[in-house]
């Protein structure tokens, strides 16, 4: 396993550990595919905040809207978070 496909999503911290985890399927995409569209450019803040709340939806049988309470808190940590106003 290369270092490139062991990396995690500088926006939502989702461990990519297979390059269809990354946007567009690049490995070389800091991204995943949740957060930035197949050609690599990050999504909207709220969209990003949708995507990963649907995730906690799914995964862990949470409420939607608890699981946007969740999804921001996670996108405020992270790099490509940290401008936004
Ligand atoms: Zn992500």
């Amino acid at each position: 396993m290369s270092t490139e496909l062991c990396s995690s999503c500088g926006s939502c911290g989702f461990p990519m550990r297979s390059a269809e985890d990354h946007a567009g399927g690049d490995p070389q995409c800091g991204y995943c595919s949740t957060c930035a569209d197949p050609s690599g450019t990050l999504r909207p803040y709220e969209d990003v905040v949708e995507a990963n709340a649907d995730y906690f939806v799914r995964e862990q049988g949470i409420a939607l809207t608890a699981a946007r309470e969740m999804a921001r808190a996670l996108l405020d940590s992270m790099p490509a978070w940290k401008a936004r106003p």
